[in-house]
């Protein structure tokens, strides 16, 4: 037996990959005509068996049957075209599978008939990297469910600020197709107003030691919709380092919503429950914002005239209608920029920007005559009309004042001067005395509202 031994054997035999020498027999079998341990290793062989080392070997008895069909015809291809091939394959042993990278190269062993073709087969065990890769595939597939799954919109970009990662929550939310937006500028999905400023600010965030946080959380952050409307959303920007560059990603919660909640209550806060008008609160806001300004400010004191008698005579649910019409009329012809609310009770205060002391008057007085004229009807049971009128005190912002309370303390006492004077009537912190509705009528007239 030992002079059938290629004379190879010795030198494959001291190498650590796989090697095999395979010849083509004239009957066209593939038969191995030399091999070392490592090879027997590979296919599972246990060495010093029968079919080992008994050379030449049928490739069909060292070759398992599921890894056979693929190596015999990628050595046919080879003894054909002359030219090397390479192959993986893995193999199931009883300790587990290991998977090797095999190269066929054809070779014309030396000393023989020139036209005689063997391969040479070496194999490398590959099992380490390929457990790796897997391992790698498989944390990533798992990463991917994760985000995909995710209730959130995640994007990631590049460091061109171009979109790398489009999960579905994203394409929910925008209304774009992640494959359509690989590769596009984040800018698609910013409001236009936003657009030119963001790369600055992505730059700015790279540069700083913080590798995540809220994004501006002191203002509302919006996002655009392919059909370009506005989406309230609150993001989580962080970043790594990718080998060298860095990647930004933003978690985007849709919070339409809170938002649409939180300006419910918002108006609720600030409305009046049985006028619908702005309340106290709302009213004192809008002053205070203008008296921030050098804007000049007049403001109205309205109250009903003997009231009391209006909820004795007609009921409480009448005198509520007469509330109702009376905010309805007054807001109706009060300018937008005004602001007409109920201050409490059946007192009424009207804040009227860029408007002075004269203009402020003969606006009080157009109002008043409005109520007095009973023009329009209450929607009352019986469809009675209820007269009443009203008494208006004037106040307005002295260059420079800033305190409201002190306007609406001279506005009050000038409406208390107005019911003095006989009610029915408008009076200003100028007049010494009630202001008389004949000169508020004149002085209407002269403004244009008289009515
Ligand atoms: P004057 O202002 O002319 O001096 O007389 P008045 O009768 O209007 O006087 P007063 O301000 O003292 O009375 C206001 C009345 O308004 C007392 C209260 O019962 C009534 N009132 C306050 N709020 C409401 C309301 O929401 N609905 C109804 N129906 N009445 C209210
Ligand atoms: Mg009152
Ligand atoms: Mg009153």
């Amino acid at each position: 037996m030992q002079d059938e031994r290629h004379p190879m054997q010795e030198f494959v035999d001291g190498i650590a990959a796989s090697v095999a020498i395979v010849r083509l027999s004239d009957s066209g079998e593939l038969t191995v005509t030399a091999c070392n341990d490592s090879f027997l290793d590979m296919a599972g062989v246990r060495r010093g068996g029968t079919e080992a080392r008994n050379f030449p070997i049928a490739l069909d008895a060292l070759v398992p049957s599921y890894a056979r069909h693929e190596l015999r015809e990628k050595l046919q291809e080879c003894f054909l075209s002359g030219v090397a091939h390479e192959l993986e394959q893995a193999y199931d042993l009883k300790d587990g599978t290991r998977w090797w990278r095999l190269s066929l190269k054809p070779f014309r062993p030396a000393g023989k008939d020139s036209t005689l073709l063997e391969i040479l087969i070496t194999g490398l065990d590959i099992t380490p990297k390929m457990t790796l890769t897997r391992e790698l595939e498989a944390s990533t597939s798992r990463f991917r469910s994760v985000v995909d799954a995710a209730y959130d919109a995640i994007i990631t970009i590049d460091q061109a600020q171009n979109i790398t990662l489009f999960n579905h929550a994203a394409e929910h939310l925008f209304g774009y197709g992640a494959a359509e937006m690989l590769g596009q500028p984040i800018t698609i999905l910013l409001p236009e107003a936003h657009r030119s400023s963001h790369a600055a600010r992505i730059n700015q965030f790279a540069r700083s030691p913080v590798h995540s946080r809220q994004m501006d959380e002191r203002n509302r952050v919006y996002g655009q919709h392919r059909d370009g409307t506005l989406l309230p959303v609150e993001i989580a920007i962080s970043k790594i380092n990718v080998e060298g560059f860095l990647e930004f990603t933003a978690v985007i919660r849709d919070i339409s919503d809170r938002v649409r909640l939180m300006d419910l209550l918002q108006k609720e806060a600030e409305t009046d429950q049985l006028t619908g008008l702005p309340n106290r609160r709302e009213f004192t806001e809008v002053a205070e914002n203008v008296l921030r300004t050098d804007e000049r400010l007049s403001i109205l004191m309205l109250d009903v005239d003997h009231f009391k008698k209006v909820n004795d005579t007609y009921g409480h649910d009448a005198g509520d209608e007469v509330l109702r019409v009376l905010a309805k009329v007054g807001s109706s012809v009060s300018r937008d920029m005004d602001v007409f609310a109920r201050w409490g009770g059946e007192e009424f205060a009207v804040a009227m920007p860029g408007t002075d002391i004269e203009q402020a008057r003969a606006r009080a007085e157009m109002l008043r005559a409005t109520f007095e004229s009973r023009a329009f009807t209450h929607s009352l049971p019986g469809g009675k009309a209820i007269p009443f009128t009203v008494s208006i005190g004037v106040a307005t912002r002295a260059p420079g004042e800033s305190s409201l309370d002190a306007i609406m303390k001279r506005a009050d006492q000038a409406l208390y001067r107005a019911k003095k004077g006989g009610r029915n009537r408008v009076a200003t912190e100028q007049d010494v005395s009630a202001f008389s509705a004949r000169t508020a009528r004149s002085a209407a007239r002269e403004y244009g509202f008289a009515p």
